[in-house]
């Protein structure tokens, strides 16, 4: 089957969390306080999942069992998320709500962080997932949802491929190279190098955003019509002032 890429407008928005909605790497953040070898290990395994190199079920295991993190540990990565969020992620979401569309996050990341940044967005905790956590009654690592298909390659397409069903056209917004896996079910695919610029994602996405400011994703996202709706909107108006403040992406 081939892809249908088409120009907005689309019915449902997705984002990944991860160095997309937040400049942190989540999982990096809960080897901070660890050994400097653990903390370059990590950043490795990360960095061979999101290149594509290593699959993604055996980096995510991997990472875990290194870090073993506790769910005081995991809990703190929600407030991390929230003080490193991306500038206009909250108004980029409401102008999104105000014109109707289906706003989700998509991450492979830890579940309750990611809940914790996207209730902090206004998306509803049922529209985001990721990978849940279990610890035992100290609340320490316990193992992690195994059967999540955000926890292997590929996964990112099965979830996407259930999105597009129920709210597609989709536009996906992503850093890494299992963002791009998710590509084929989505109409448009963004990739976001106003964290990381990540050459290969890049160069295969339809469109690239550098800008580390996610009012620079709007036009991106929008048609002409929806854009006027948003200017002639008293909430929304200066998400547009400051999306024309970015020169036009690619
Ligand atoms: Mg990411």
């Amino acid at each position: 089957m081939s892809r249908q890429i088409s120009a907005p407008p689309y019915r449902g928005i997705v984002f990944d969390c991860d160095s997309t909605l937040a400049t942190i790497e989540g999982i990096e953040e809960l080897g901070q306080g660890a050994s400097a070898e653990v903390r370059a290990r990590i950043a490795d395994l990360t960095n061979e999942a999101m290149e594509g190199r290593l699959p993604l079920q055996d980096a995510y295991g991997a990472r875990l069992e290194v870090l073993k993190p506790t769910r005081a540990q995991v809990d703190r990565i929600g407030d991390l998320y929230i003080e490193n969020a991306l500038p206009n992620a909250r108004e980029l979401v409401s102008a999104l709500h105000f014109l109707g569309k289906h706003v989700g996050v998509v991450s492979g990341g830890l579940l309750a962080p990611v809940q914790h940044l996207s209730k902090h967005l206004g998306i509803a905790p049922e529209h985001a997932q990721a990978v849940d956590l279990r610890f035992d009654d100290n609340g320490d690592y316990a193992g992690f949802d195994e059967s999540s298909p955000l926890a292997r390659s590929g996964g990112k397409l099965d979830v996407l491929g259930r999105i597009a069903e129920n709210h597609g056209p989709l536009a996906l917004i992503g850093d890494g190279a299992t963002d791009l896996e998710a590509a084929p079910v989505c109409a448009r695919f963004i990739a976001f190098a106003g964290v990381e610029a990540r050459p290969a994602v890049m160069q295969a996405a339809d469109k690239v955003c550098r800008e580390a400011d996610l009012a620079a994703l709007l036009p991106l996202l929008c048609t002409d019509e929806e854009l006027l709706r948003l200017a002639d909107h008293p909430n929304h108006s200066g998400l547009v002032q400051a999306a024309q403040s970015f020169s036009p992406t690619q």
